[in-house]
C-alpha cells in the first residue's frame, strides 16, 4: 500500500480494517469439490452452461480484467459489485461509522446515496444543485463544508434525474481539496451517453477518487446485477473485506464476460449512437409540445421536463400505457417528470399520448 493509499485507509472505520473477513471455500476450477456442499447435478430446471449448481468465483478474476482493459484501468483497480446500488452501500458501510460520520450529496440526485447513508446511520449533508439553469455541483460549498466527520462526497455525472455531467477540471480540484480526509465518488452510471469521458484514469493520481460504473444502462444488463467501482487497489481490497463473498451469480459474471468481447462492445456502441440520435429526436420533439414548459439538455438516456401540470402528463401517459418517472417532490423540481429515451417507435407512442 502506497502512503497516500494509506492515508485513504486510514479514513475508515477501524472495525472494518481489524475485521477478519469470511473465508470461503476454495476456488480452484478442475479440482473434485467435495468442499462447498453443493449438489453434483445442476438445478432440475437449469441449463448446464452455467454449472449454477457450483458456487461463483468469489472475485471473479477474468472479468475483473477484461473491465479493467474496458473501463482503462488496472485489474486491482476494479471492484466487482451486484449493482452500482451494492457499491454505493458499501462504501457508506466502510468509511462511515453511525451517529459521527456523515456522506455530501447533491440534490436533486440519485436517491441511494441518502438510502445508503440513513441504513448505516450515518449522517446526510446535503450541498444542493445551483439552480441557475445548469444544474451544476456547488463546488465553493463543497470545499467549505466544516464537519470534521465528512467521508465520502458523492457526486453524480451525468446527475439523475437532471442528465448533466459536471466538469471533470472541478472534480478533480475537489478530490485534490478533500484528499487525506473524504472519498469524492462520482457516480458515472450514464458517461457512455455523454460527450465527457470517464474519469477513471485519474484514479492514478487522486488517491481518494472513487468512479462508480454499471452495466445496467449502456450495456444493457440492468437484470444481471453488474456494476463496478474502480478505485485505487487499497480501496477495492477494503471493499472485498465486507462485500458477501457470492454477490455475484455464475450468470452475471458468465453476462459481464460476454459484453466485455469485441463483438458486443462495438454492438454496444452502435446502440448508444442510436439512443443518442432519439435522444435528439425528442429533445426537439418534447420542447415543441405545449403541455412542456421547460426541458434540460441531457447527457444521458433520459430527459428531465419540467409540465404545467405533471400530474395530467402523468395520466395521460399512464392512460396510454407508459411509464414515466414523476420527480415533483425532488428539491427544484416540482412539475418535473423524467423520460427514458426508449425505441423510436416506444417514444413515438409518447409523443402521441403528450399531443
Ligand atoms: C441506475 C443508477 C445506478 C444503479 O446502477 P445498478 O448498477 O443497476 O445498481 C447507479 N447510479 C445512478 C445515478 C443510477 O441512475
Amino acid at each position: 500500500m502506497t502512503a497516500e493509499e494509506n492515508e485513504v485507509i486510514a479514513r475508515a472505520r477501524s472495525e472494518i480494517r481489524d475485521l477478519q473477513p469470511y473465508s470461503h471455500a476454495t476456488f480452484q476450477p478442475g479440482l473434485l469439490r467435495l468442499h462447498a456442499n453443493e449438489l453434483p447435478w445442476p438445478g432440475a430446471h437449469a441449463d448446464d452452461a452455467n454449472e449454477v449448481n457450483r458456487y461463483p468465483e468469489p472475485r471473479p478474476r477474468r472479468l475483473a480484467q477484461l473491465a479493467g482493459d474496458y473501463f482503462g484501468v488496472p485489474g486491482d483497480a476494479v471492484f466487482l459489485s451486484h449493482g452500482s446500488d451494492e457499491a454505493i452501500d458499501l462504501l457508506v458501510r466502510a468509511f462511515c461509522s453511525a451517529g459521527e460520520d456523515a456522506i455530501v450529496t447533491c440534490p436533486p440526485t440519485f436517491g441511494m446515496y441518502a438510502v445508503a447513508a440513513k441504513i448505516q446511520g450515518a449522517g446526510i449533508i446535503e450541498v444542493p444543485l445551483t439552480v441557475s439553469g445548469a444544474w451544476l455541483p456547488d463546488f465553493d460549498r463543497l470545499q467549505s463544508i466544516s464537519a470534521p466527520g465528512v467521508k465520502i462526497i458523492f457526486l453524480c455525472s451525468p446527475n439523475n434525474p437532471t442528465g448533466n455531467c459536471a466538469g471533470a477540471d472541478e472534480i478533480l480540484a475537489l478530490a485534490r481539496f478533500w484528499q487525506g480526509r473524504s472519498l469524492v465518488v462520482v457516480d458515472e452510471a450514464y458517461i457512455e451517453f455523454a460527450d465527457q469521458a470517464s474519469l477513471a484514469r485519474h484514479i492514478e493520481r487522486h488517491p481518494n477518487l472513487v468512479v462508480l460504473r454499471t452495466m445496467s444502462k449502456a450495456h444493457g444488463l440492468a437484470g444481471a446485477r453488474l456494476g463496478v467501482a474502480l478505485a485505487r487497489p487499497a480501496i477495492v481490497q477494503l471493499l472485498q473485506r465486507i462485500a458477501p463473498p457470492y454477490s455475484l451469480s455464475n450468470y452475471a459474471i458468465a453476462a459481464g464476460i460476454a459484453a466485455m468481447q469485441p463483438l458486443a462492445i462495438a454492438r454496444t456502441r452502435a446502440r448508444i449512437d442510436l439512443l443518442r440520435a432519439e435522444r435528439a429526436r425528442m429533445t426537439v420533439q418534447l420542447t415543441q409540445l405545449p403541455a412542456i414548459a421547460q426541458l434540460w439538455p441531457s447527457d444521458a438516456n433520459f430527459l428531465l421536463v419540467r409540465c404545467y401540470d405533471s400530474v395530467r402528463l402523468m395520466r395521460a401517459a399512464l392512460a396510454a400505457g407508459i411509464l414515466v418517472r414523476d420527480q415533483s417532490a425532488a428539491l427544484n423540481l416540482d412539475n418535473c417528470l423524467r423520460v427514458s429515451i426508449g425505441a423510436r417507435e416506444d417514444n413515438d407512442r409518447l409523443l402521441e399520448a403528450w399531443q
